[in-house]
């Protein structure tokens, strides 16, 4: 998206500014409701105060899962709702979300019968462990819940000794294993910018803009700035939703509204560069319990190993930063499980921070607050004359069936027929993946054929962009095919094809969010240079603004590093 695209975009609102539904946040939820509105033939308009996908949904733990943990509080329809949703994502978003062998470490066999039994009976105590009993009746459910439409293996347990050989370095003082299968999403971000790009394919008369946001109501018109240039507009909606998550009541105060409705808590995350670990893990995901009862997990990120999260209340999603003491938390909660592995402080190569936006509640256990998602509704009033429907909660999991359930609400209101359904409708280069290795390897060699890359090319491709890799690789010439001198495995037109095309405003957006450079440790000082020339030759930055967004993407993803001791 060029800075002319902008403008064309703001002009067309300033020209036509009635639209029947302004959705406020571009995070996972408000971009699966504007793709699920613009395929009933619903013209939206979506805007982000920041980035797209800037808020929770970049930094989630990359689970598409079931909720095991969930299960304590008895939300069944909760996990059955996000199984399923799993399965769908397992199908319709192939390139991105994979199954995800995951192993609780078991130390006790009977441990945590009365504690859970508390929760499960609605008390307001933190969890303790949580022996091999407990996660018996937790993983028969999810088997259960799945037996129709079975997508990965059932669980298994396995003994002591095994476990040990299995896992290298687990603490020797388990009495056994339990194994069962989730699903984990490589690239979320560049999936939520789908969604976004897949609605404007769907109906055209959709239109979606990042760095925009509300100042405030008047006469009756929502007042949008962008943070780009600093001009106005002003947006006649029938309808708004506030979809910005962590920052839902901010968003409802801009808009005049008081409203207490998210109650926030922050969870940071390590990306760590360990070989014992990355080696121990393997393939699986160990997914194991602190002694304060909070569930971690560990597993292989790419070439690095993520390991999270914390769950701390907080009241501003601005002020999130990962601190000190919650990386000194989670490197101790690892040592319970890998006694023997040592994480260097030079070996957490990033870290990042985001806001679960759960609804306000007075619990002390953060991690019994429901992780389900509702709408709250703000009628019109005199000087408001259009409704407000706030998103609260929801997981990254269930984001297609929370933007149907609104969709459902909202359609009647619009007096507008539901056209069809999205569960089976694949996402971006999701679209006619190849399911199977053998498939994979077939497209592999065939758009290798055609367009004289070589295969390892072409299934880096892949993996980074599902089946639109074959559109690039047919337009790109050689020149374009020239890799980057600090990040050899991207190339210069692949990085001009996300300037261009994918809302790109500052650098980190293609760091952090369209790819996932920052995330593994990869934003050197070289890499951000080039990359700011590359981006900047397609944005139109002169040398002095390249300079400045190369200096603005380091103190960004630099204070995601550790501070040194
Ligand atoms: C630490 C952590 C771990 C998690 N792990 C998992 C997991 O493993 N699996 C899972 O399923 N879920 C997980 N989640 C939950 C999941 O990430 C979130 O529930 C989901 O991303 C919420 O999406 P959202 O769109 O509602 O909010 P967000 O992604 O926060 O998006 C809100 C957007 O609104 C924008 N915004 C804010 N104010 C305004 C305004 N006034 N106007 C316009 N835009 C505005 C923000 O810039 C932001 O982009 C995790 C969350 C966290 C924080």
């Amino acid at each position: 998206m060029t800075t002319l695209d902008r403008n064309r975009i703001l002009q067309s609102i300033q020209d036509h500014p009635r639209v029947p539904v302004l959705i406020l946040g571009g995070g996972i939820n408000g971009a699966g409701l504007f793709r699920e509105l613009a395929l009933q033939g619903v013209d939206c308009l979506l805007v982000d105060k920041a980035d797209f996908a800037s808020g929770a949904t970049s930094k989630s733990s990359r689970m598409i899962h079931g909720g095991l943990r969930y299960l304590e509080n008895r939300e069944f329809r909760l996990v059955r709702e996000s199984l399923t949703e799993r399965n769908r994502l397992l199908l319709n978003a192939a390139h991105y979300v994979s199954p995800l062998k995951t192993t609780i470490p078991l130390f006790s066999w009977l441990g945590g019968l009365v504690r859970s039994g508390l929760i499960f009976f609605g008390f307001d105590v933190r969890p303790g462990g949580r022996g091999a009993l407990i996660v018996k009746l937790g993983l028969s459910f999810y088997d259960f819940v799945t037996r129709k439409r079975r997508m990965t293996p059932r669980h298994c347990f396995t003994p002591k000794g095994r476990s040990l050989r299995e896992v290298p370095g687990l603490n020797p003082r388990i009495v056994a294993s339990a194994s069962y299968w989730d699903a984990r999403i490589s690239e979320a971000e560049r999936l939520c910018v789908e969604l976004v790009q897949d609605a404007i394919a769907a109906n055209p008369a959709c239109r979606a803009l990042n760095y925009v946001r509300p100042e405030g109501v008047e006469a009756g018109a929502v007042v949008l700035k962008d943070e780009v240039t600093g001009e106005r507009v002003a947006v006649q909606p029938q309808i708004v939703v506030n979809a910005s998550g962590a920052w839902v009541d901010f968003t409802n105060a801009a808009l005049g509204v008081t409203s207490h409705f998210i109650g926030g808590t922050k969870g940071s995350h390590l990306v760590v560069d360990n070989p014992q670990l990355y080696d121990a893990l393997g393939d699986r995901m160990v997914y194991y319990q602190h002694a304060d009862g909070r569930i971690c997990i560990v597993f292989r990120f790419m070439d690095k190993v993520l390991m999270g999260s914390t769950d701390i209340r907080i009241e501003d999603p601005e002020t999130a930063r990962c601190e000190e003491d919650e990386i000194a938390y989670m490197l101790a909660t690892l040592r319970d499980v890998f006694p023997d592995i040592e994480i260097r402080r030079e070996q957490i190569v990033y870290t990042f921070c985001g806001v679960r936006p759960l609804p306000a509640s007075g619990r002390d256990v953060t991690g019994t607050i429901s992780r389900g998602h509702s709408v709250r509704i703000v009628e019109p009033e005199s000087d408001r004359p259009f409704p407000i429907y706030c998103l609260i909660g929801g997981k990254w999991t269930t984001f297609r069936a929370f933007a149907e359930q609104v969709a459902d609400r909202l359609l009647p209101r619009l007096g507008v027929e539901r056209r069809c359904h999205t569960d089976t409708i694949p996402i971006g280069g999701g679209r006619g993946f190849p399911a199977s290795d053998e498939l994979r390897e077939q497209w592999i060699r065939r758009v290798a054929e055609k367009s004289g890359a070589s295969r390892e090319r072409v299934a880096t491709l892949l993996a980074r962009y599902g089946t639109t890799a074959e559109a690039y690789l047919a337009a790109a010439d050689a020149r374009a095919e020239t890799p980057l001198q600090s990040l050899p495995d991207y190339t210069v037109g692949e990085i001009e094809r996300i300037a261009a095309s994918e809302w790109g405003v500052h650098l980190t957006d293609l760091l952090c969010r369209r790819s996932l450079i920052a995330l593994r440790g990869r934003a050197t000082d070289e890499a951000v240079a080039e990359l700011a020339e590359v981006v900047g030759a397609v944005l139109g930055w002169d040398a002095p603004k390249r300079l400045e967004e190369a200096r603005l993407a380091m103190s960004e993803v630099r204070p995601s590093l550790p501070l040194r001791p």
